[in-house]
């Protein structure tokens, strides 16, 4: 398979450039050139089948002619430890929680999945060593750490800005293995992810190792998510015992990856009546929704923190599924947004009255789908994080103080490199390690 850019002003690439260099050259995101639709015949038996089943189906299909399928299965099955149950919350409401993974968010999907896509291709390099870089204002950094630490023949990078984390996500930083290697920046994200792009343009780094970025970008953090909707319907499916119908699956949104990987699923046949985009304050992508337009703003802080981006970069992907047509767009996607008292509103409701502890994100969701489902349709909504790590957010709604996540507390807390925003303090870094 190969994979064009959205700026379509470089060339087709095949799948190990595409990872190896996260965003195209030309500054546009990389997109399948082919999008293979899946038989009928798949969805008679999904509800028999595991996530684990599911994901190489729908993956092979994908990169089956980049890697071979024995390997693609391996990578899969590593890539699913947990499960991701589909919880009943209300009648005709369900959760897909994608929180059980090792740091408690969705992102753990695409990280631990790109993490051995990479070692793939790096076990191929003839003993170069392959460097990671990502820079992180919360959730990415602990998902990438994690997702790398057993991950042979690659080096970690996770450049976070000094104290803008919290606690957990401070924790989430310091795996085992020695190979994943935090470095406190003072300054800002901004600053991180400017000092990531200067090592990516450094002659002198390229040549000592390959680099690659493991941010959000990468399409091999994006096809993973994909497997879970496919894996939700199937869960629907299993519960009546037949073919679940007009199905409605609501996203709380950020950067779009989730809606983007949604999209793909459905364009491979997944029957899903359509995609719900929930936003918090920084509504950019729901005012598209409503008006057509598309008009990028800085982001302002909510309670739903994951979610505050002002500037979607996967717009360019959603738009490229449709040609750019906001006609047959608007038909499969609606939206809403919603402030930090309805979401912490919503929290609330939804405990009291379903004993369902929703977090932030989730509620988000969750409101926009109890606002928008039909009767007779169906809704999943995905529950991108577990409620302990927004504790305060839920201390706040409810009143219930709750544990942090098990296993998070144990740590040791080690003492990162701190570097001031200078590209030099970043490069000696990189290189000592580089000749060490
Ligand atoms: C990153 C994140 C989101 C936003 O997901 P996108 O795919 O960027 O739209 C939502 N919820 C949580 C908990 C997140 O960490």
């Amino acid at each position: 398979m190969n994979f064009y850019s959205t700026n379509r002003r470089c060339p087709s690439v095949g799948l190990k450039e595409a990872v190896m260099n996260g965003l195209a050259p030309d500054g546009g995101l990389y997109m399948p050139e082919r999008i293979p639709v899946i038989p009928r015949a798949f969805f008679n038996n999904i509800y028999e089948m595991s996530v684990r089943d599911i994901a190489f189906v729908v993956a092979d299909l994908i990169l089956g002619s980049d890697i071979d399928s024995a390997e693609i299965r391996q990578i899969v099955n590593d890539t699913f430890t947990f499960d991701i149950p589909l919880v009943k919350v209300e009648d005709n409401i369900y959760s897909l929680e994608l929180f059980h993974g090792p740091t408690l968010a969705f992102k753990d999907v695409g990280a631990r999945f790109l993490a051995r896509v990479i070692s793939h291709y790096s076990s191929q390099s003839r003993g170069r060593k392959v460097r990671v870089l990502v820079a992180t204002s919360g959730d990415s950094g602990g998902a990438v750490a994690a997702g790398f630490k057993d991950v042979p023949g690659v080096e970690v990078y996770i450049l976070y800005p000094s104290g803008r984390l919290s606690h957990m996500q401070r924790e989430q930083l310091d795996v085992p293995g020695g190979t994943v290697h935090a470095i406190e920046v003072l300054g800002t994200f901004d600053d991180c992810q400017r000092l990531v792009k200067e090592a990516f343009a450094d002659d002198d780094i390229r040549r000592a190792c390959d680099i690659t970025s493991a941010n959000s970008i990468n399409i091999c953090r994006l096809l993973p998510q994909m497997f879970y909707f496919f894996h939700a319907y199937a869960s629907l499916m299993g519960k009546g015992g037949e073919a679940p119908r007009d199905v409605v699956v609501s996203v709380p949104s950020g950067n779009l990856g989730n809606l983007t990987a949604g999209l793909l699923a459905w364009r491979m046949g997944l029957p899903i009546k359509r995609f719900v985009v929930a936003n918090n304050v920084n509504d950019v992508t729901v005012n598209y929704l409503l008006t057509g337009k598309f008009l990028p703003r800085r982001a302002v802080k909510s309670v739903a923190c994951a979610m505050d981006v002002g500037n979607p970069s996967n717009i360019s992907r959603i738009l490229d599924l449709f040609g750019g047509d906001y006609g047959p767009l608007s038909h499969v996607l609606t939206g809403y947004s919603y402030t930090d008292e309805d979401i912490l509103g919503t929290m609330s409701l939804v405990y009291s009255a379903d004993s369902y502890m929703l977090d932030p994100h989730g509620a988000t969701a969750f409101a926009a789908l109890r606002d928008d489902l039909k009767p007779g349709e169906t809704g999943i909504f995905l529950e991108t994080a577990h409620p302990s790590k927004f504790a305060r957010a839920v201390h706040e709604a409810t009143g219930v103080e709750l544990k942090r996540g098990a296993g998070q507390d144990a740590h040791h807390r080690t003492v990162h490199p701190r570097i001031s925003v200078s590209y030099e303090a970043l490069k000696k870094i990189l290189l000592n390690e580089t000749n060490g």
